[in-house]
């Protein structure tokens, strides 16, 4: 979303029209913006073979999935249902990467039946795969290197207590089971967590991964996962993709000599790829002064933009209406009957009742995470690609709401 003549535009529309012609409150997603973001990371790691998988929880609207699948990009997973929407929005079963956690084998079987790569990421779920396919179906390996990643403690996957992960300390474990059922073991894999801004982070982890790699003879690839910090404020600074894609392709080149063949570096970002691709639209229904602030209280909650309640996220918020107004400070707050505030102190161009708000990094996290709270209904998204807005999800209806609900007879 840019300024231009004291309009906010995306692609050259018009943001206030965009809100008029699909209402409000509207998820609206910039696809130059994903374009952008997944050639500066194929150009950072072009002097390797690279493979981006889009980790497809981030935005999982089948649209933008084809989006992806045009620009060339493969499909992380996390359950079995992102990869049936990875299935039908185009992307062939050997494209798809599927990293659960937690999930029972079954899950794992309907995964293998469908021809997807599988990630396991247990030495229990290890065994019960090696026990049901020997060496005939290749697996992916998810280690945890116990590196600490990431400045918030609920993002940070591979900590010492994480779930995460089989942890490097198994390995002698992990190497008896895939020795015992002869598995084969095509790629190893790390993701230690999200809004990782230490580049030397991602290189500790790639030195663990690359000493485990060498006990396993048959690798087509190594994982590297992601945690690529985007800026969410005004100024802030994201991980330096330029210095890790000239280190990281280095030593990942110089360990295939080593290797002996040529592997696959991947990764799957998802909040990378998406995050400031998007905006979120709502109007402010009411202004409140209290002793204590001035509220703008808007006709959504936590229940369509969760971040800011569950990680103290920060989602920059504009006055689309009025660009050039005076700033005031605000409080900005949810209609949900629970306390859901968007932002303390803000300063944002002088209000009215009605205006139309902006917030930012609404692309990765945001309608993924909507729900049906208060009984709210989910908000429509939009998906600009060359100057034409599509819809490419409606907005909720009751009926919608109600659907498979059974009544009692009384
Ligand atoms: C969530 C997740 C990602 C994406 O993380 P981002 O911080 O959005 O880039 C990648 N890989 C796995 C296994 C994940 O669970």
């Amino acid at each position: 979303m840019e300024l231009v003549n004291q309009g906010y535009q995306i692609q050259g529309l018009s943001v206030l029209a965009l809100a008029e012609q699909f209402g409000t409150p509207l998820y609206v997603y910039d696809s130059s913006v994903i374009q952008r973001q997944y050639e500066r990371m194929q150009k950072a790691f072009s002097s390797t073979r690279v493979k981006i998988n889009y980790a497809c929880k981030a935005l999982s609207n089948p649209a933008v999935l084809q989006f992806f699948r045009k620009l060339g990009a493969g499909l992380d997973t996390v359950s079995i249902q992102e990869v049936r929407l990875g299935l039908m929005s185009g992307f062939l079963a050997e494209e798809i990467v599927y990293t659960p956690n937690c999930v029972s084998f079954e899950e794992v079987i309907e995964a293998v039946e469908l021809g997807v790569h599988v990630n396991i990421d247990n030495l229990s779920i290890l065994e019960q795969f090696g026990h049901a396919y020997g060496s005939r179906v290749p697996v992916c390996i998810r280690l945890n290197p116990h590196i600490m990643a990431g400045g918030n403690s609920k993002i940070s996957v591979g900590h010492i207590d994480s779930k995460f992960g089989i942890s490097i300390y198994q390995m002698p474990h992990l190497l008896r089971i895939v020795e015992a059922h002869s598995i084969h073991v095509e790629g190893l894999h790390m993701h230690t967590g999200s809004d990782i801004l230490d580049t030397d982070v991602f290189l500790q982890g790639a030195e663990i991964l690359f000493e485990a790699a060498v006990s396993f003879p048959h690798l087509q690839f190594l994982d590297f996962g992601s945690g690529f910090k985007v800026p969410y404020k005004p100024g802030d600074i994201e991980t330096d993709l330029h210095e890790l894609g000239s280190k990281l392709s280095d030593r990942f080149n110089a360990f295939c000599q080593s290797y002996g063949k040529p592997l696959t570096l991947m990764f799957e970002p998802g909040k990378y790829l998406v995050s400031e691709a998007g905006i979120f639209l709502a109007r402010v229904n009411v202004l409140k002064q209290t002793t204590a602030a001035l509220f703008a209280g808007v006709e959504t909650g936590l229940n369509h933009l969760i971040r800011p309640m569950f990680y103290d996220a920060y989602h920059h918020i504009v006055n689309v209406s009025r660009p050039e107004a005076q700033p005031r400070i605000y409080t900005v707050v949810g209609y949900i009957c629970e306390t859901d505030t968007f932002g303390w102190n803000r300063k944002i161009s002088e209000i009215a009742e009605g205006d139309l708000l902006a917030f930012y990094n609404a692309g990765a996290y945001c309608y993924t995470m909507a729900s049906n709270y208060n009984a709210r209904l989910r908000p429509p998204e939009v998906l600009v690609i060359d100057g034409q807005a599509h819809l490419i999800r409606e907005r909720e209806s009751f009926e919608d709401l109600i659907k498979g609900v059974k009544w009692l007879q009384m």
